[in-house]
């Protein structure tokens, strides 16, 4: 009567590896790194990275250094940093899988030093400095202590700073920050790689580039250009069977506080996907779906495992127990999500990839 109960979400890793090439050829001639920090946002460290691998990618970001332990058994030969820099005790498991720290502060300088002196070994080291998020990294009075003897036994790899406002192309800060770091920085140009461009600062122009750029979210099919039509691929389609269709004979409510009234006569369908698979509750009345190639609006709230769909407007027979319902669809379908929740791509992403059985295509998985 009907099929598997279970949703999966689809990973489609040449989609990946297409973007990635595609931001390379854009940022040109900077090199192009990979952000795979929280488990290569929710779709699978291991067969995204050895796919952005593949695909000609050498340098790698993590945030915690836990994930570049693991991303290390994975790729051999890459170059591999920690956005989260180092703590104390965390020096030698950084050398031991030869993972890069991003030093975010002068203490951390100081920590990653002192080990290498101890070690008797010069280790490679990236310098943060925040020009205007104030997050991580120098000040930039910080950073201009910073004396070449500090540097001693250490050899720096990357400056780096990070943008708050790159998806926003007009935004005074912008250009504000690219002046901050180009200052600041000039010291190390010609010697030291620098980067300030993620997904969409890459596109900001060629003056945000510098010698390496490090997209993430663009890499799986986010829009790094809102308002603009989406320059990468798609890369995730959540798929679900419907589980049971109602047939109201009279009209009725449906889901938690009644917040949805459907008519006599509207048909309700009921799919395996809630907010403990991170679909976010806050789409509740707004998502849509889509059954064969029709659009369909979510019916009243999402529940913990389970989604109300109005499906009145597709014929009468049409939808039954089985059938496969798309959540997330479409060139924009993790942006379109987002929307409908009063979110960002990056969080519904980071969501999704827990509780559902992924399928991936493709790639080197
Ligand atoms: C997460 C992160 C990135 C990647 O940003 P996207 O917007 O996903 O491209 C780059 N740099 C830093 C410092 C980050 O924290």
């Amino acid at each position: 009567m009907r099929g598997p109960a279970r949703a999966r979400l689809e990973i489609d890793l040449d989609a990946v590896a297409h973007n990635w090439r595609l931001l390379a050829a854009r940022a040109r001639p900077a090199a192009c790194a990979a952000v795979v920090k929280a488990d290569a946002y929710g779709l699978g460290l291991a067969p995204v990275a050895r796919t952005l691998r593949q695909a000609g990618c050498r340098t790698f970001f993590v945030a915690r250094l836990e994930e570049g332990a693991r991303l290390r058994a994975h790729l051999p030969d890459a170059e591999i940093l920690v956005l989260d820099g180092v703590g104390r005790g965390e020096e030698a498991e950084l050398k031991a899988h030869r993972l890069v720290p991003v030093l975010n502060q002068p203490g951390e300088l100081a920590l990653w030093r002192r080990y290498a002196a101890a070690r008797g070994r010069r280790l490679p080291a990236a310098l943060h400095l925040d020009t205007g998020m104030t997050r991580l990294g120098f000040t930039p009075a910080e950073f201009a202590a910073v004396e070449e003897e500090d540097l001693a036994g250490l050899e720096p790899v990357l400056v780096m700073s990070h943008l708050a406002c790159a998806d926003e192309p007009d935004h005074p800060l912008n250009a504000a920050q690219r002046a901050r770091f180009a200052a600041a920085s000039r010291r190390f140009a010609g010697r030291v790689r620098r980067s300030l461009a993620a997904s969409s600062g890459i596109f900001l122009g060629p003056d945000y580039r510098f010698e390496l750029v490090r997209p993430g979210v663009a890499l799986y099919g986010v829009n790094p250009v809102p308002g603009r039509p989406n320059p990468v691929r798609p890369v995730v389609r959540l798929v679900a069977p419907v589980l049971r269709v109602f047939t109201l004979d009279a009209p009725a409510t449906v889901g938690y506080g009644a917040t949805f009234e459907a008519p006599a006569g509207a048909r309700i369908a009921t799919v395996p996907v809630g907010y403990a698979d991170g679909l976010p509750r806050a789409a509740s009345g707004r998502g849509r779906a889509r059954i064969a190639g029709i659009e369909v609006p979510f019916a009243g709230r999402v529940s913990m495992d389970l989604l109300g769909l109005d499906v009145s407007a597709l014929p009468e027979g049409t939808v039954a127990p089985g059938c496969e319902v798309e959540i997330v669809y479409g060139p924009e379908g993790v942006d379109r999500l987002a929307a409908a929740a009063g979110t960002i791509g990056y969080e519904i992403l980071t969501r999704l990839g827990r509780r559902f059985v992924r399928h991936y295509r493709g790639g080197a998985a």
